[in-house]
């Protein structure tokens, strides 16, 4: 496995394998690595010849009062992951290899991103289109592979990849769980004991939201109102929001028809988890 912090040294690898005819999977991702990146490594090591993982926690993507600078970070831990996912080449940039003195070029949104997280985090999908698009420049891979973790995320890469002509196939892989059904996440490093508990009001009310939607409830608003007086039994937790969606186009539904996601933001103490499932009616 190889490491690289440096645009020109990955160019230099991603030329020689172009050469070779070998086939290049990307997986970005902000670092602190678990099992929910590992499973975006094993499918992109079925599917291409070459992985490539990026570790950057992008401070672009960050509001002023969030939590850029105590992000989790250990990079020696995310290279024994790495490695044994079979990975052929990280990429650890600095933020000023990124973004050099005088950096103004951004790429943007004006769909998608009025809701759910984009109301919440405005320029945060500023952020990660900017930063998506930068790797995809960098790597140029014919496959790049996210999680539906971050559901509206894989939809806005999505519709940047189509708008904007990325000659790149967006894989979206499913969310893995511990085994008391938290969604995995490098965030929930902040839980102590009694929030780690309070946390599962999430992966519950998913669970709940989804048998409702199973049991034939179509109503998005009577969906919600459900699932959010659910939420407010966990004295610890206080909803950011919970919303019904076009998987689309990421605006309100009215109707659970066709595929909508349904997705949650909660603060458990100061921690911001986040976690969704697609309802099919
Ligand atoms: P992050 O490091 O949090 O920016 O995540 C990097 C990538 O891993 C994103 O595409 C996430 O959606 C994905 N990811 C994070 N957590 C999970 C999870 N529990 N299951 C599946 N994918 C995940």
């Amino acid at each position: 496995m190889e490491t690289a912090a440096t645009i020109k040294e990955v160019r230099a690898q991603i030329k020689e394998w172009k050469r070779q005819g070998l086939s290049i999977g990307l997986v970005p991702t902000m670092g602190y690595l678990h099992e929910g990146h590992g499973s975006l490594m094993k499918r992109a090591r079925e599917e291409c010849d070459r992985v490539v993982v990026s570790i950057f926690v992008n401070p672009l993507q960050f509001g002023i009062n969030e939590d850029f600078d105590r992000y989790p970070r250990d990079l020696q831990a995310d290279a024994v992951l790495c490695r044994a996912e079979g990975v052929d080449l990280i990429f650890h940039p600095e933020a000023e290899e990124m973004y050099q003195e005088g950096f103004c070029s951004f790429v943007d949104m004006d769909g998608l991103t009025g809701e759910l997280c984009g109301k919440s985090r405005p320029n945060h999908f500023r952020g990660v289109c900017t930063v998506v698009s930068k790797l995809f420049h960098i790597v140029t891979p014919d496959k790049a592979f996210f999680g539906q973790k971050d559901a509206q995320q894989l939809a806005v890469i999505r519709r940047m990849a189509r708008d904007l002509d990325m000659d790149v196939e967006i894989v979206g892989c499913p969310i893995i769980r511990e085994e008391d059904g938290l969604a995995k996440s490098s965030r929930n490093t902040y839980l102590n004991p009694e929030e780690r508990r309070a946390a599962l009001i999430l992966s519950q009310t998913i669970r709940l939201g989804r048998q409702m939607v199973e049991e034939g409830m179509t109503d998005a608003k009577a969906l919600v109102a459900a699932m959010k007086e659910n939420i407010a039994r966990e004295p610890l937790a206080k909803i950011d929001y919970v919303e019904a969606v076009s998987m689309d186009t990421i605006e309100k539904v009215d109707r659970i028809e066709g595929a909508v996601l349904v997705a949650m933001a909660v603060y458990i103490g100061k921690t911001r988890l986040i976690d969704n499932f697609i309802a099919q009616a």
